[in-house]
């Protein structure tokens, strides 16, 4: 079974329902349904892909590791860049199966294929810039060199929220660095990981550099990708707790590790803020996804004499968004990944309630019913609520009364996570102030859209260690290798 929309793209090839591995496209035994959470409908059944099926793709990105990391610099970076113009090229197509499998409205969906595809872009470049260096030896005698080289085959694992996005970032820099890369995406949203298989297959990457592993037993196959002894390092995309046992269990092999982790993000509306501007930002940051994102904010802290005037321009703000399916052109709010995430969501809200937050807006929703969560608004939240102390997931904006920056600093701080952190001031000492004083990764100042490919992304603490994009983006996929060369002078 296909639905109509799947069959209304420009290009249907670039639905595929098949793992991608060796440059093949290879079925398995059983498949596993494709559910578009706007209505809970099956759309498509891709096949589900067991253990023979991982190892094969370890398997061919091993032996494609030595021609693919022996190309220069430059020849990689023609592929890639072909990569990238081809994704541009099919940014509707795209977005569409992105929106259809995730539910983020059409126009978020397009940005994420632009930004993912930037990812691409900026590491083909970034690719002919591996420098080496030379240092200053302690005999005349001897030179100190360094070179840099592939760390070699890369493992993933990635999740639902950002179906193109999070696999682009992290095989972009691998390939660029001359590895080669497996990817299990997200179960939820494999058509997206597949259209750009397919599009990598076309840019004429060769076979094996690039394999996408469609399974839904993820512990299983988080063991292969985590343990197998051809595997150099495994990056990790999604909730602290899996990222736990994952680290765990790379910890047999001693592989490399980046981990994109959960988050916790303060936005902090000091006194002297724009408040208009700081009501435009809360938006972004709370609402981008329907609030699933590791980077949305999760606590807004307000300063007691700006409180009432942000409240009021902010629920105003959240009024005018329109929930509904991705892809009606107007709307700003689409479903929930699942029933599930809805329940929990709810959960949070109501157990903050009885802990004393007053409902401003929306809230009272049954998961029974749809996926959609209404834009909600709790406000006399407390650092301690649930709603303050998880990660939402969800569009819910929990707002946090404070009295001043010491205060405000010490509450933002007390959590486990380090990812992102944002917030609205004019007077230059207190940004520098709170700059410094953030325990966070990532620190939006003024600022609410902060990733890109050009900037280091990532987080300090239980949110996990390693960078994606920038000039740094490229070190997690790199070994630096000393050379002691003696004898000069014979
Ligand atoms: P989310 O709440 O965003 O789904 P998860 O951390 O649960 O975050 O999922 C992120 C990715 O990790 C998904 O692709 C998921 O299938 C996978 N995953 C979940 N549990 C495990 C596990 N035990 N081992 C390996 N991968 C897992």
């Amino acid at each position: 079974m296909q639905i109509n929309e799947l069959l209304a793209l420009q290009d249907e090839q670039l639905i595929k329902t098949d793992s991608y591995i060796n440059g093949r496209w290879c079925s398995s035994e059983t498949t596993v349904a494709v559910i578009n959470p706007a209505n809970s409908q099956q759309m498509i059944e891709v096949s589900n892909a067991g253990i023979s099926e991982t190892e094969l793709a370890v398997k061919a990105a091993k032996n494609a590791l030595k021609m693919w990391s022996a190309k220069s610099a430059h020849e990689r970076a023609m592929l890639l860049r072909h990569w990238f113009n081809l994704m541009m090229q099919h940014q509707e197509d795209l977005a569409r199966i992105l929106t259809l499998e995730q539910g983020k409205p059409l126009a978020e969906a397009r940005a994420e294929i632009a930004y993912g595809a930037a990812f691409i872009e900026w590491f083909a470049e970034e690719g002919k810039r591996i420098y080496g260096d030379t240092i200053p030896a302690l005999s005349a005698d001897k030179r100190i060199i360094v070179v840099k080289q592939p760390v070699g085959v890369v493992a993933s694992i990635t999740p639902w929220n950002f179906p193109n996005a999070m696999i682009a970032r992290k095989a972009a820099a691998a390939l660029a660095a001359g590895c080669t890369f497996v990817v299990r995406p997200a179960i939820q949203t494999p058509l997206s990981a597949l259209a750009m298989a397919e599009l990598a297959d076309r840019a004429g990457i060769p076979a094996g550099v690039f394999n996408v592993v469609i399974a839904e037993n993820a512990p299983a196959i988080g063991k292969i990708l985590t343990q197998h002894p051809d595997i150099a390092k495994f990056t990790f995309t999604g909730s602290t707790a899996v990222g736990k046992i994952l680290l765990t269990q790379c910890a047999t092999s001693i592989k490399k590790v980046s981990m994109e982790l959960g988050g916790n993000a303060p936005f902090i509306v000091f006194d002297d803020a724009d408040i208009d501007a700081a009501v435009e930002g809360a938006i972004t940051s709370k609402f981008r996804n329907a609030g699933q994102t590791c980077v949305c904010s999760n606590r807004i802290f307000v300063q007691k004499a700006v409180l009432a005037e942000f409240t009021e321009k902010f629920k105003a703000a959240v009024n005018v968004l329109v929930s509904g399916d991705g892809l009606a052109e107007n709307v700003t709010i689409g479903p929930l990944i699942s029933s599930r995430a809805v329940s929990r969501v709810n959960k949070l809200v109501s157990d903050s309630i009885e802990a004393g937050a007053h409902l401003l807006l929306g809230g009272n929703c049954d998961p029974m019913q749809s996926n959609f969560y209404p834009p909600t608004i709790l406000t006399n939240v407390s650092n301690q609520m649930p709603i303050a102390s998880n990660e939402i997931f969800g569009p819910v904006a929990a707002i946090i009364a404070f009295e001043n920056e010491q205060q405000v600093i010490s509450m933002a701080n007390d959590t486990e996570y380090g990812l992102a952190a944002y917030f609205y001031a004019r007077d230059i000492g207190r940004i520098w102030r709170v700059s410094e004083a953030l325990a966070f990764g990532m620190v939006g100042i003024n600022d609410a859209i902060i990733s890109n490919a050009a900037a280091p992304f990532g987080g300090v603490k239980q949110s996990g260690n390693g960078r994606e994009g920038s000039k740094y983006g490229l070190d997690d996929y790199l070994e630096i290798k000393y050379l002691s060369m003696g004898g000069i002078n014979k």
